[in-house]
């Protein structure tokens, strides 16, 4: 482990196993439609603030190529995990509306502030943790009105997360008192408030990714089997999730019994 990342914490604490089938295996994770979803729009947002003064560009432009590298690996989109109600997942043209009805809000949304950085660099060291941290934030900048230094996080899911990840990006940037808050972007998702993070404490923050390295180091590759099993990436590639008929991906990528402890 040569350095650590909140989307690495973030995946070993919902499961160990799928943190190991990813990290240590490799493993070729199954396709979805959230990730080229979220990219697209990061990737509009950011066109955008480097080119103010030009038409904002359009969704297809960058959603398309996205969805094309992903074809490559896995040809059949109908095999892709969607969000969305299961009758009406989020595939196809209503993934495309879903990228430019967010690229729309965070255009709204930009209004309210003065952006200093887009996907600004925050990786150090936190005091207590052995490795350190990789951490690429989405927007730094002032509230236009209140004058407060804001962190800002664009969410095109439906799920706001806890607040690990933005304390993780207050704790490498001590040098403000920041508050911050998590901009849902997709229609009908209720406006966020913004989080204080004015007295966040680097020592904290930093035992805990130190005990999520150490159980990492120590090869602790517990299967969570439950409900997030159905939306996770390497559903295909884990024992735990095989049930009688493992299927050819999991015995192949699955050696969690050997490379460590499942259990
Ligand atoms: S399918 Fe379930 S148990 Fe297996 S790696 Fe994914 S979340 Fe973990």
């Amino acid at each position: 482990m040569e350095y650590l990342s909140y989307s690495q914490y973030n995946s070993y604490t919902q499961c160990p196993r799928s943190w190991y089938l990813s990290k240590i295996r490799k493993a070729e994770e199954k396709q979805t439609w959230f990730l080229p979803i979220g990219s697209a729009v990061h990737d509009m947002i950011e066109w955008a603030l480097a080119h103010p003064h030009a038409n904002p560009p359009s969704a297809e432009e960058f959603f398309f190529p996205l969805v094309a590298k992903q074809r490559l690996v896995e040809p059949d989109t109908s095999k892709w995990l969607a969000g969305g109600p299961k009758a009406s997942p989020v595939v196809e043209g209503k993934a495309l509306q879903l990228v430019k009805d967010c690229f729309e809000r965070a255009l709204e949304e930009l209004e309210d502030i003065d952006v200093w950085e887009v996907e600004y660099d925050a990786s150090g060291r936190l005091p207590g943790l052995s490795v350190p941290l990789k951490a690429y934030v989405d927007i730094r900048g002032e509230h236009k009105k209140k004058k407060i230094p804001v962190i800002w996080d664009w969410k095109t899911g439906s799920t706001k997360p806890g607040n690990f990840q933005v304390e993780t990006y207050a704790a490498l940037m001590p040098e403000h008192k920041w508050q911050a808050r998590y901009v849902m972007l997709a229609p009908g998702k209720p406006k966020t408030r913004y989080v204080d993070l004015s007295e966040i404490s680097p020592e904290v923050v930093g035992m805990k990714y130190q005990a999520v390295l150490e159980q990492m180091q120590a090869k602790i590759y517990k299967a969570n089997a439950g409900f997030g099993c159905q939306f996770c990436f390497n559903q295909d590639n884990c024992l735990a999730n095989a049930g009688v008929l493992p299927t050819r991906q999991a015995i192949y990528y699955d050696r969690s019994a050997d490379d460590g402890y499942p259990y």
